[in-house]
């Protein structure tokens, strides 16, 4: 990271998506339940959501709920006992789901966060339930061996997550880190992730949101208009949704729906790919 100001502000987007799950937690036909996201969202995050609509965080909601599932579905249904979050920030899924025997959680995020983490889950008494790595990383920098070096196998297949955290990274870092991944990838892993399209940084349609981003010092930056193509030439299978769509809306999408790839429309993509360079 440049510097601590920058450091401090990244740190705080975790406690505002903590801060999200808190709410949602709250709602008895909530999405999904982490009893630990009021206390990881702490101060900073019970400040941010305080004053806004749960429509203008539905976004997050359904992507949270979306990911729980797309974890749970691949490490369930094909066997894969590898989990990796870049960016796990105050993620809770290690604690919050079931995990088939065997799995393993490596938690890639800036040291800092991660230690804040530990010590509310730890005075929690908060347990996982899975095999559980912290690894502290600027994942800016090279970070692939420090998950090596952490346990992770790359010859068997894993699922990869980045969730909330690409939109925050210049174009060329997004690149960096889906080649590191991919570098890592053994065939018949996943991978998972949301990306905003071009659009969505100009469009009048969401201008609030990214001026707020702006606004409270981690704007968001980072795009991809094609990822399927993008991750195509780099041996995965991906295909799109995004919040509203009927595998993703959950009864909960508030706005009218958007087609996934309408052009010159703002998009907020929730990518899944499965790596199969071989291409067959
Ligand atoms: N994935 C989590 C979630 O959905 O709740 C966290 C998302 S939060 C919006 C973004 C996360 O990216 C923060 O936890 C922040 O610390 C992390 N982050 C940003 N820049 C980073 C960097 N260069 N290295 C490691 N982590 C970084």
């Amino acid at each position: 990271m440049a510097n601590t100001t920058s450091e401090q502000l990244l740190s705080a987007t975790a406690a505002w998506t903590a801060s999200v799950r808190a709410r949602e937690s709250e709602r008895a036909d909530g999405l999904f339940c982490d009893p630990w996201a009021a206390l990881l969202a702490g101060e900073t995050g019970l400040a941010w959501i305080a004053p806004r609509s749960t429509e203008s965080v539905t976004p997050i909601i359904i992507r949270t709920r979306y990911f729980d599932d797309f974890l749970q579905r691949v490490t369930r249904e094909e066997g894969i006992t590898q989990v990796i979050l870049l960016a796990a920030g105050l993620d809770t899924r290690a604690f919050r789901l079931s995990w088939p025997a065997g799995a393993t959680f490596f938690e890639l995020d800036q040291t800092a966060v991660l230690a804040y983490k530990s010590n509310v889950l730890n005075a929690a008494q908060a347990q996982p339930t899975c095999t559980r790595q912290a690894i502290g990383a600027d994942l800016t920098q090279p970070w692939t061996e420090a998950l090596l070096a952490g346990g992770f196998d790359p010859q068997i297949p894993a699922v990869w997550l980045l969730e909330g955290f690409l939109f925050y990274l210049p174009k060329e870092t997004v690149t960096q880190l889906l080649d590191a991944v991919t570098s890592l990838a053994a065939p018949g892993s996943w991978l998972g992730f949301d990306i905003i399209n071009s659009v969505m940084l100009t469009s009048p349609l969401t201008r609030n949101w990214i001026e707020m981003q702006a606004q409270s010092g981690a704007p968001w930056i980072g795009t991809l208009d094609d990822p399927v193509g993008f991750l195509a030439q780099r041996g995965w299978a991906a295909s799109l949704t995004q919040a509203g769509a009927e595998d993703a809306n959950y009864g909960r999408w508030p706005f009218p729906v958007i087609p996934t790839t309408l052009p010159n429309m703002p998009h907020n993509w929730f990518v899944t790919a499965r790596f199969n360079p071989a291409g067959v």
